[in-house]
């Protein structure tokens, strides 16, 4: 499947790495069950890793060695990886897990305006929830303290900044403001993760805020 809205360097580095706070990993490892690109951007990074090590061990590396190791991979990366694993349902594999099942097996929490959330268990650093907004309906518009991650599950939804649609991940920070609206069709489902609270502009929002952690 073609995925438009891709990983970043710093994401693909940090799950090749294995530092990613784990909300952070959940999402980054459902998106790579969907989008090829990213997935080779991972494993040339994940080999970049490799030869460094191996490299150390054995002789002094330059300063730039890193960097035009990271060149020579980025440039003969493959056009083509392994198949994507054939689609079960609504949620690829690593998410299923956490979930214990499909969307059917999800337990959402209203948070008003026909939205609803369910807040997965992950480990301190970063919080993961899966978003339910019925076609046509919107989040309220918000900033970001640190990092926010939202793959699209099904659906589609659009914001200031593009069309988002299955497989497609947006990576915000502080200098985004944003209103994602769900497209008119069918209910767009995400999984989002944030390592710090989001910034409502709007008073409900603000106070619901602690009660449903968001
Ligand atoms: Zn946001």
């Amino acid at each position: 499947m073609t995925v438009k809205h891709t990983l970043n360097d710093e994401l693909m580095m940090g799950y090749a790495a294995g530092i990613l706070p784990e909300a952070f990993n959940l999402v980054v490892a459902t998106h790579l069950s969907l989008c090829d690109e990213s997935r080779a951007g991972v494993e040339s990074y994940e080999a970049v890793g490799g030869a460094v090590l191996e490299g150390s061990e054995s002789e002094k590396l330059s300063p730039d060695a890193f960097a035009d190791c990271l060149r020579r991979i980025k440039s003969d990366r493959p056009a083509a990886v392994k198949p994507a694993p054939a689609p079960v349902g609504v949620f690829p594999t690593p998410l299923q897990s956490y979930v214990g099942g499909d969307v059917g097996a999800v337990k959402w929490r209203a948070l008003g305006g026909g939205v609803k959330q369910a807040i997965l268990p992950t480990a301190k650093g970063a919080t993961a929830r899966l978003l339910y907004i019925p076609a046509g309906s919107a989040v309220p518009d918000h900033g970001h303290r640190g990092t926010e991650l939202t793959l699209v599950l099904q659906g589609a939804f659009t914001d200031e900044v593009d069309r988002f649609g299955r497989g497609d991940i947006e990576i915000a920070n502080e200098d985004l403001n944003h209103q994602p609206i769900a497209e008119m069709g069918a209910d767009c489902i995400c999984l989002a993760a944030t390592d710090a609270p989001l910034r409502f502009n709007a008073l409900l929002p603000r106070l619901l805020q602690p009660l449903f952690r968001i």
